[in-house]
C-alpha cells in the first residue's frame, strides 16, 4: 500500500473542498472583487431566489414560536416578545416584498443582510425582555431556546454561496451579539455553560462558512465550463447571449455605441472535405488565435456555431469597429492546410446608428450583412 504524505494530502482536500481555482480565480473565494459579470448574474439570480425562502421561512416561524412563548412566560413577558415578533414578521414581509424588484447586484446583498439582521436584531430585543425575567422550569427552558437562535441564523450561512468576506459581514454582528449579551449579562445556563455555548458557536460559524465558500467554488467551477467553448477557448454561444444581453443594456443605460460584427470563416467546409475534421479544427483553432492576438482588450469574441464567431465591441462606433476588423483581416487568420491564406467574411451592427432596440436586432442585421458580403465575392466587411 502506497502512502502520501501528510501535508500533499491536506493540500489535497482543502483543494477538493473549495475546489481547485487556478490562478486568479481563487481569490474570488476571498472577496467578490474581480468576479466577472457572468459569475455576478449567476451569483445574483441564486442568492435572491434563496433570500426569498429563506424569509418566506422565517415569515412562518416567528410569529408561530409565540404558541410556546404563551405556555412558558407571564402575559407580560409574552405580549412584549409578541410585540418584537410581530415586528421582525413585517420585516420579513417587507424584505419579501424587496426582493419582488428588478435582480441585481445592490438588490441581493441588501436582502442578505436584512435577512441576518432582521433575526439578530430580534434576538437582542427578546434578550432584553428576558433578563427582568424570573427563569424557572418552563419559562427557563424556553429562554434556553432562545440562546439557540444565533445557531440557526449562523448556520443559514450555509444556504448561500458566499465569498469569505461576505460570510463574515453576515455573521460578525451576531457572533457579537452573542458574545456580549449572552456571554457577559445574561446567561440563563450559568457563565461557563454560556461560554462553552459562544465556542461552540464559534465553531459552527467556521463550519458554516466553508460549507458557503464551498457553494461558491462549484458556482465558479459551473460558470468556467458554460462560459468558455472547449474547442477554441472563446466564450460558448449560451455565455456570449449573456454577455450581449448585458453590454446591450450598459449600453442603452449610458447611451453608449456598441457594435457587433458577425464573422464567418470562408469555404471552411472544403478544409474539412480535403483534410479531414482534425485539420478542419487545427484551422479553426489557428484562427481564433490570430483573432484574440489583433482584438481590442475591451472587446470579446464569441464562438456563436461551427465557423461562424461574433465580435462584441462595446464603446465602438461602426466606423471604429470597421478599422478594427480591416486591420485584423489584413493580419489574417492564418491558413489552410496546402498553404492558401484562411479569409473570412463579416457584417457589422451597431446599436445608435442601426437603431438596434434589442441585441437580437443587432445580431440579425450583424449576419444579414454577412451573408451580402459573401455574395458580394467573400473575404469582405459589410457595414450597411
Ligand atoms: P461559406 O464560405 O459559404 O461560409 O462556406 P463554408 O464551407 O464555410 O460554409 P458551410 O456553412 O457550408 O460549412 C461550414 C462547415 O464547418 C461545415 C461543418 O462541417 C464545419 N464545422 C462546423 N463546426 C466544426 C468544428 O468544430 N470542427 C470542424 N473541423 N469543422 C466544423
Ligand atoms: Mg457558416
Ligand atoms: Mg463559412
Amino acid at each position: 500500500m502506497t502512502t502520501r504524505p501528510l501535508k500533499s494530502v491536506f493540500i489535497q482536500a482543502i483543494r477538493d473542498t473549495l475546489g481547485d481555482r487556478g490562478g486568479r480565480e481563487w481569490t474570488w473565494l476571498l472577496s467578490p472583487r474581480g468576479h466577472i459579470a457572468l459569475l455576478s448574474k449567476r451569483w445574483i439570480d441564486m442568492t435572491m431566489s434563496r433570500v426569498i425562502i429563506m424569509a418566506s421561512v422565517f415569515t412562518l416561524l416567528t410569529p408561530m414560536w409565540s404558541l410556546i412563548d404563551w405556555f412558558a412566560f407571564p402575559l407580560h413577558t409574552w405580549l412584549l416578545l409578541m410585540v418584537g415578533r410581530i415586528v421582525a414578521t413585517f420585516a420579513f414581509v417587507a424584505l419579501l416584498f424587496y426582493m419582488c424588484g428588478e435582480a441585481n447586484l445592490r438588490r441581493a446583498r441588501w436582502g442578505l443582510i436584512y435577512l441576518f439582521a432582521i433575526p439578530t436584531i430580534f434576538y437582542l430585543y427578546g434578550d432584553v425582555i428576558l433578563q427582568g425575567v424570573s427563569l424557572r422550569g418552563n419559562s427557563k427552558a424556553v429562554a434556553v431556546t432562545h440562546t439557540f437562535l444565533p445557531f440557526l441564523v449562523l448556520t443559514g450561512l450555509s444556504v448561500f454561496a458566499l465569498t469569505l468576506f461576505e460570510a463574515l459581514v453576515l455573521a460578525v454582528p451576531m457572533l457579537l451579539s452573542k458574545i456580549i449579551l449572552a456571554g457577559f449579562f445574561w446567561p440563563p445556563l450559568g457563565q461557563s455553560t454560556a461560554y462553552a455555548a459562544g465556542w461552540l458557536l464559534l465553531l459552527v460559524t467556521i463550519v458554516a462558512i466553508m460549507a458557503s465558500m464551498s457553494q461558491l467554488s462549484f458556482v465558479i467551477a459551473l460558470v468556467r465550463q458554460a462560459v468558455r467553448d472547449p474547442l477554441t477557448g472563446c466564450f460558448s454561444r449560451q455565455s456570449g447571449e449573456e454577455l450581449l444581453e448585458l453590454q446591450f443594456n450598459l449600453a442603452l443605460r449610458g447611451n453608449t455605441p456598441l457594435s457587433v460584427a458577425f464573422l464567418d470563416i470562408d469555404f471552411f467546409k472544403r478544409v474539412n472535405d480535403e483534410f479531414g475534421h482534425d485539420a478542419g479544427d487545427q484551422v479553426l483553432m489557428n484562427a481564433v488565435e490570430q483573432m484574440m492576438e489583433k482584438m481590442r482588450s475591451g472587446n470579446m469574441l464569441v464562438r456563436w456555431g461551427g465557423e461562424e464567431f461574433i465580435f462584441i465591441m462595446p464603446h465602438t462606433e461602426l466606423g471604429k469597429a470597421r478599422i478594427a476588423l480591416e486591420r485584423m483581416c489584413s493580419a489574417g487568420f492564418g491558413q489552410r492546410p496546402e498553404g492558401t491564406l484562411l479569409t473570412a467574411s463579416i457584417g457589422i451592427a451597431e446599436r445608435i446608428a442601426d437603431h438596434g432596440l434589442n441585441w437580437r436586432d443587432l445580431v440579425e442585421l450583424a449576419d444579414s450583412r454577412m451573408y451580402q458580403a459573401k455574395d458580394a465575392g467573400r473575404n469582405r466587411i459589410i457595414v450597411g
